[in-house]
């Protein structure tokens, strides 16, 4: 088995063997462009290594050995003498990118002697520069020395001697490097002299780095599974930092915050790879280059343009220039902003260079969550007092209590409080923290620092390089012109204008934007099963059309029951005494349900709309505290003895599996033809204004046939009486069952002969089918997680082989009885894209969701398909 492949032997085919990073290496060499020479060692090394040390030793060193062979005689260089110095960077990369979250080594193959003929060579302060570099980052990656450990030695120096770095004599510098080097010392380690040993313990380093805290806090976050390993880049260094013609670089190639088709980025002049991230000095913009070195310039327009064609996507590319030569060290496709990501796919599909599909297969239904979430009420807004402005890292809009560190985060979350992390900069140790965070807000670093990257990836809210802000984190304070704010005081991000506001500003979600309805529209055509939404009431049923449901799925009907005045009737009918009472309380709340149900349908017009009838236990409708039965037993004119007894006969050990849904409407006909009569005496009422409805009865819980057929048949005679009464001609109705139990599931083909259309209600079908009580499974569904017994929530994401057979079988049947019968899915996991696409599979109709969950829904049923 190969382990190593050389930049010109990789293949982006290979990308799981090469990681990201040595697979775009190998593909920008195939293509033609300036990639400094360098082999990969694969992820499959990484794996053996982690699983078994001695796999370094045998075979890996010695295919090591031979690589660097190869890159001495194709660079001309020599990696271990003295003259002519190949220098070589070890560059970690994962098969998905992880920006930030594993390590990298500069500059390796420099050592006490090395350094004196590389200064000879070039020039002495470079040449330290370059050692100092290399002596920190190695102590950093492979012995776990804090990289600030060493700037305090380098400052210290600094100021003792009352001058820049830039200026110091040979044996300034010299002593600056045996400082280093008792650190080291200090921490038992030495710093190897030899350039193959510190290729090894650096490349063994990178290695390990695959499962440091922050790469696993990341891969769980992105679902990036664990067992993938990293690559190991060996790549011939080019100096960024040997020079006034010679710095370094990161660039989009079109706007990651906004999209639109232009260059983003900056750059440093004399400065070396992490210098622009890590926000040291304030980079300028790219385009400043233009200026400075106009040539370097016009090569970098044509290879990001060849770059952008070929990948054809958005490319985030990291360069540098030694000597004005200009060098591409990485690419890939650039993390963006979910507006971005929404602008970029469909422009790259006007530009034609990808098609409406793959538009479509380009964002992901997150990023459509994302592009519907809240931004601050802007009236709210134009009163508030913003007291400080940065850039506008990542849009959002977020009010929290300020925190200054990832633990505080943690902590505070963890009691239920919202927070804002506060920090002069990130690093990828503060990850979990960020997680948590509402908002994310810097006092140092640009749009590309660590901070704006991983927020535009997690979709959070972030203001970056707010300089105004004076951040202590020790001290826990920000000092702001005549502002001081503390641990806990709450603020308000503005992620879109950079803008920080003192107190809680009220959010509001965005309207429905133009671009984001042309993708719809394509996903629409692409579509097959359809989307409705879960709603009943008036507000939700108009954002749920608004945001292009095709119908509800279904509304429910017990809020109708609710509010003091019906509940109060319902009460009077459950614990009536005689039949006037029992008339006197149905039609007080036929009169109720009837206003409700001219409003809905009114509002659905002619889209379908499921309603279901009661489904709730009795005694959830009941009193059970002294206090508010007595005062049932005044308003009813009963003694409160008398009430209670009733009250307690009507008591169930297991309502959830008691006196509920279609076995109520059995028990007590008269509540669903009440709800019945409601429904068509409100929709007839409509059809004489005008107005074409179609509702659709739906009876839940039923678990044999005979329920369906005696449920079903006097909801019939109801209906075709209400018609008469009106003296109009009937229209088309439909009554059909909600499929919410095992047993139904198994006799569907039984149910299907009488129903006209049947909805899966996932919810209690899960709960029947796991016997998990929906209610409680969060006190034991995180242990099962994190002993890997279950991965996700089955009420969150459909369980495929349990519940999701018994829903495969039930359409199978159905469909021997009735081919063409409808059949939906409500219920929280119909608007999870993993389990739309198993029902799109299965072959059901529509899926039924939230109304804010549906545009990410008709998103994924479009995907589904493609
Ligand atoms: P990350 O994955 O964290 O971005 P990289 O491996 O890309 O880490 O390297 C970190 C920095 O070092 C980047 O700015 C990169 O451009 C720079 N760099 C890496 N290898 C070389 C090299 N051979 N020559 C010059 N700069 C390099
Ligand atoms: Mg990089
Ligand atoms: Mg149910």
């Amino acid at each position: 088995k190969k382990l190593i492949y050389t930049f010109n032997e990789g293949h982006i085919e290979n990308k799981h063997l090469l990681g990201g990073k040595g697979a775009n290496l190998a593909e920008m060499t195939h293509l033609g462009l300036p990639v400094p020479q360098g082999f990969t060692i694969t992820t499959e090394c990484c794996m053996n290594y982690l699983a078994d040390t001695a796999f370094f030793e045998k075979p890996l060193k010695a295919e090591v050995l031979k690589a660097i062979q190869t890159l001495e005689s194709e660079t001309g260089k020599s990696f271990t003498s003295d003259e002519n110095i190949l220098l070589v960077s070890v560059r970690s990369g994962a098969a998905f990118s992880m920006p930030g979250m594993m390590d990298t080594i500069l500059n390796l193959g420099l050592n006490d002697l090395r350094v004196q003929s590389f200064a000879t060579l070039t020039n002495m302060n470079f040449a330290f520069d370059c050692y100092r570099r290399l002596l920190q980052m190695f102590g950093d990656v492979v012995y776990g020395i804090h990289k600030e450990q060493f700037n305090v030695l380098l400052h210290q120096t600094e100021s003792r001697l009352n001058k820049k770095v830039t200026a110091f004599t040979e044996e300034e510098h010299l002593d600056v490097i045996e400082l280093y080097k008792n650190l080291f010392f200090k921490n038992k380690v030495a710093f190897p002299q030899d350039p193959m040993e510190q290729l090894f313990e650096a490349t063994k380093a990178v290695f390990k780095s695959w499962n440091n805290q922050r790469a696993k806090v990341y891969r769980n976050l992105h679902h990036i599974p664990h067992h993938l390993g990293t690559a190991v880049n060996v790549q011939s260094m080019v100096f960024g930092n040997s020079g006034d013609e010679s710095g370094t670089g990161v660039v989009f190639t079109r706007n990651p915050s906004e999209g639109e088709n232009k260059l983003f980025g900056e750059f440093l002049i004399n400065a070396q790879g992490e210098d622009v991230v890590a926000g040291i000095r304030t980079p300028e913009p790219i385009e400043s280059l233009q200026a400075i070195l106009p040539e370097v310039y016009h090569d970098f327009i044509e290879y990001s343009n060849k770059l952008e064609q070929h990948y054809k996507d958005m490319q985030d590319i990291e360069f540098t220039i030694e000597n004005g030569k200009l060098y591409i060290l990485q690419t890939r496709n650039g993390k963006r902003t979910a507006k971005a990501t929404l602008k970029i796919a469909l422009d790259l599909a006007a530009e034609g260079l990808i098609s409406k599909k793959e538009a479509i297969m380009r964002v992901s239904p997150e990023v459509i969550d994302q592009l519907i979430h809240p931004v601050f009420d802007t009236k709210k807004l134009a009163t508030a007092e913003a007291f400080a402005t940065g850039l506008p890292a990542s849009p959002g809009a977020a009010t929290g209590s300020i925190v200054f560190t990832a633990e505080k985060a943690k902590e505070y979350t963890a009691l239920g409080k919202k927070v804002i992390l506060v920090r002069q900069e990130t690093s990828p140790e503060d990850i979990e923290g960020m997680v948590v965070s509402e908002a994310i807000v810097t006092s140092r670093g640009g749009m590309t620092s660590h901070a704006a990257v991983v927020a535009r990836g997690m979709g959070t809210c972030c203001v970056a390089g707010c300089e105004a802000l004076t951040v202590n984190e020790t001290a826990k304070t920000i000092l702001c012109g005549n502002h001081t704010l503390t641990e806990g005081d709450i603020i308000s991000v503005d992620g879109s204008t950079g803008s920080l506001y003192l107190g809680e500003i009220p959010a509001i979600v965005p309207e429905n934007d133009q671009s984001l309805q042309q993708l719809l529209t394509w996903a629409d055509e692409c579509a097959e099963l359809k989307v409705r939404a879960n709603a009943e009431t008036l507000q939700d049923l108009q954002t749920a059309i608004d945001f292009g449901a095709t119908g509800i799925g279904l509304a429910r009907t017990e809020h109708m029951f609710f509010g003091d005045e019906r509940v109060l009737e319902m009460r009077r009918l459950i614990l009536a005494k005689d039949e006037q009472e029992v008339q006197f309380a149905l039609n007080k709340l036929l009169d109720f349900q009837q206003e409700d149900f001219y409003q809905m349908l009114k509002t659905v017009q002619d889209k379908p709309m499921v309603i279901r009838l009661l489904d709730p236990p009795m005694h959830e409708f009941l009193p059970h505290d002294t206090h508010e039965i007595k005062i049932l037993a005044e308003q009813l004119n009963r003694y409160p003895s008398s009430v209670e007894k009733q009250i307690e006969k009507l008591q169930e050990t297991n309502p959830m599996l008691g006196h509920r849904g279609c076995r109520l409407g059995i028990t007590e006909p008269l509540i669903y033809q009440m709800q019945v009569k409601a429904i068509f005496n409100s929709a007839i009422q409509l059809a004489k204004e005008g107005l074409t409805v179609s509702p659709e009865v739906m009876v839940p819980l039923i678990s044999e046939k005979e329920e369906l057929d005696y449920v079903k048949n006097f909801l019939t005679e109801t209906i075709e009486a209400t018609f008469k009464e009106h003296q109009i001609e009937p229209f088309p109705y439909e009554i059909g069952t909600m499929i919410e139990l095992p047993r139904a599931c198994i006799i569907a083909d039984q149910l299907a002969e009488n129903a006209d259309f049947f909805s899966f209600g996932t919810n209690d079908l899960t709960q029947m089918t796991f016997g998990f009580s929906r209610d409680d499974i969060g006190k034991f569904i995180n242990i099962y997680k994190e002993k890997e017994i279950m991965k996700q929530d089955p009420f969150q994401v459909l369980d495929q082989s349990g519940v999701g057979e018994l829903i495969k079988l039930a359409v199978g049947k159905a469909r021997q009885t009735k081919e063409n019968m409808m059949i939906g899915i409500c219920g929280e996991v119909g608007g999870n894209p993993e389990s739309i696409a198993f029902f799109q599979q299965i072959g059901i109709d529509y899926v039924s969701c939230s109304p804010y969950r549906i545009p990410a829904a008709r998103l994924a049923v479009a995907q589904a398909v493609l």
